[in-house]
């Protein structure tokens, strides 16, 4: 039985070192034909030097280097294209998804599972806002999706060919990996692990990226927002109908009155609410012109360790 392990890899100089002893320890202790993808996505830090190093020492390695960061969810996307094992496992480099976890990922999949995913029981060394705020946001997408996506679940995980071949039919551009492998279906199950802090550098992800994922994710697996917009403009619709009566009756009765605040309340918010319904239409809009292009989802610029 042939398994893959796919390393998206940005900037990851400090960590590889660690990250291949525990690799190379782990796959030494498995009964399984191994293969080791790395995709450089765009590193400027000399990972891919080191990485071309040990592709060369080591024949089970494939190298791929992005012809520039094209990030995180486009590099799986990248290592699980080119994989050709029965199992293809994804992780982060960084050692915060242990390989010792491989073993059991690999005992689920022979028991007939086909997706594996690696759930954090406990989360070391993360600040207290990031697991909030990503507790917060995957209830919301849950709420708002119709495909479960299960909580404190990364990238890590094992999924079998079927799986595989089911995730590359699918070459959305904006990609949130892990609610694409929860929509393919078939028999997925967890297992748990407490998630070690960093070994070594610094999270490719800043808050920045943070909220972009959290939007993509809301974005490309519910159009929930976009219900909400018209649900908000009827509503709204409906209490200026009404105000308009109330005023009108008033102006009749000859009760007349200033009128400021209440003019600026309802320009305000409806202006305000306006914007908004706007923004929500503009994120669909922009991921259709984004989607119409037809892109390659990446550009490779060297391989090591292909035949
Ligand atoms: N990564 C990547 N491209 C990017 C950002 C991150 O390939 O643009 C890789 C990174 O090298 C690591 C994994 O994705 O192997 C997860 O990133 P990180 O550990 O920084 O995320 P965090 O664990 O802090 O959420
Ligand atoms: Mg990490």
């Amino acid at each position: 039985m042939r398994v893959s392990l796919v390393f998206p890899i940005f900037n990851e100089s400090a960590c590889l070192p660690v990250l291949w002893d525990r690799i190379t320890a782990v796959v030494a202790s498995l009964a399984y034909d191994f293969e080791l993808i790395f995709v450089d996505d765009g590193s400027t830090d000399g990972s891919f030097d080191i990485l071309s190093a040990i592709a060369a020492a080591d024949t089970r390695v494939k190298l791929l280097r992005f012809s520039r960061n094209f990030g995180h969810q486009i590099a799986i996307t990248a290592g699980i294209d080119v994989a050709d094992g029965d199992a293809v496992i994804v992780m982060d480099a960084d050692l915060q998804d242990p390989p010792e976890l491989i073993g059991e990922m690999l005992a689920k999949f022979e028991d007939g599972m086909d997706v594996v995913y690696a759930v954090r029981r406990d989360r070391q060394g993360e600040t207290l806002f990031k697991k909030l705020s990503a507790n917060v946001f995957y209830k919301i997408l849950n709420w708002m999706s119709s495909t479960p996506i299960p909580l404190d679940t990364g990238d890590f995980r094992l999924m079998s060919r079927r799986v595989v071949a089911a995730l590359s039919t699918m070459r959305e551009q904006d990609r949130f990996v892990r609610g694409m492998v929860s929509w393919v279906g078939f028999n997925q199950c967890p297992v748990y692990f407490d998630r070690d802090p960093r070994v070594a550098g610094q999270t490719k992800y800043p808050f920045r990226k943070m909220v972009q994922f959290a939007l993509n994710g809301i974005m490309s697996f519910s159009t929930v927002p976009l219900r909400w917009a018209s649900w908000l403009g009827f509503v709204l619709s409906g209490a200026a109908g009404i105000y308009i009566i109330v005023v009108v009756g008033l102006r009749f009765t000859g009760h007349t009155f200033p009128g400021y605040a209440s003019l600026m309340i309802a320009v305000l918010l409806l202006g305000g609410i306006q914007l908004m319904t706007v923004g929500i239409l503009g994120g669909y809009v922009g991921r259709l012109v984004m989607e119409s292009k037809k892109r390659p989802l990446y550009i490779v610029s060297e391989t090591v360790g292909f035949e």
